[in-house]
């Protein structure tokens, strides 16, 4: 999942992002609101995590903005205030949640989960297709009656591959969604990645829930295979 942070203190937006990363999420940081409202419209996000006193633009008004523009992305403010009023402000100006500062990396982890699950679409708590489970809170990965221990690389694929279970997966939304773009060019780390994870959740049980289309990308297959 691909979170865009808007944060304008430097230490924190670091901090943050590596607290994120460290709970499976690709991260992105914008250090001002314009710049944060430009790259919400663009980037494909799955969630943003937003200042509200930010330079240019307050987190105010980039999340009203992105409602006004009828963009939906799952919006949690991150609050140095903690007065009602302005939870209630945020709230009502379009977002989905709200932390007040300081915070633990742990529960804001758990809270942009929690509205992954809540956003445009149903999202379900647990993924399952046919036999193999996984939970993306608990990050745990089950087939049949057996735990699968998975990288957190691994599991982000696998949760990204059963978010659209049955859909073809261009190789490219997973580099984008899954990695660091920046860091990370060669399309070869998906192929890499996909085999670890065959032989983690496919081979051992006899199994082809994640196929290879051919010059598309990587289904999963919705019974399990
Ligand atoms: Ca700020």
């Amino acid at each position: 999942m691909r979170v865009l942070v808007v944060e304008d203190e430097r230490r924190l937006a670091a901090a943050v992002k590596r607290g994120l990363e460290a709970s499976g999420f690709a991260v992105d940081v914008a250090c001002d609101g314009v710049t944060g409202l430009h790259m919400a419209r663009e980037g494909g996000y799955d969630g943003v995590v937003l200042d509200i006193m930010l330079p240019g633009l307050s987190g105010y008004k980039v999340c009203a903005q992105l409602r006004a523009e009828e963009n939906w992305v799952p919006v949690l403010i991150l609050s140095a205030k903690d007065g009602e009023y302005d939870q209630a402000d945020g709230l009502d100006l379009g977002a989905d949640d709200y932390l007040t500062k300081p915070f633990s990396y742990v529960v804001l982890a758990a809270r942009l989960r929690a509205l992954l699950r809540r956003g445009a679409k149903p999202r379900p708590a647990v993924l399952v297709a046919g036999d193999l489970h996984l939970d993306p809170a608990a990050r745990t990965v089950r087939r049949a009656d057996a735990d699968i221990e998975l990288t957190a690389r691994e599991c982000a694929l696998l949760e990204y591959l059963m978010r659209r279970v049955g859909q073809v997966v261009p190789k490219a939304e997973l580099l984008e969604h899954v990695w660091d773009p920046d860091s990370v060019t060669d399309m070869n780390v998906v192929e890499v990645y996909a085999g670890y994870l065959r032989r983690k959740i496919d081979v051992p049980f006899s199994k082809n829930a994640l196929q290879t289309v051919r010059g598309a990308g990587y289904r999963l297959a919705a019974d399990g295979g």
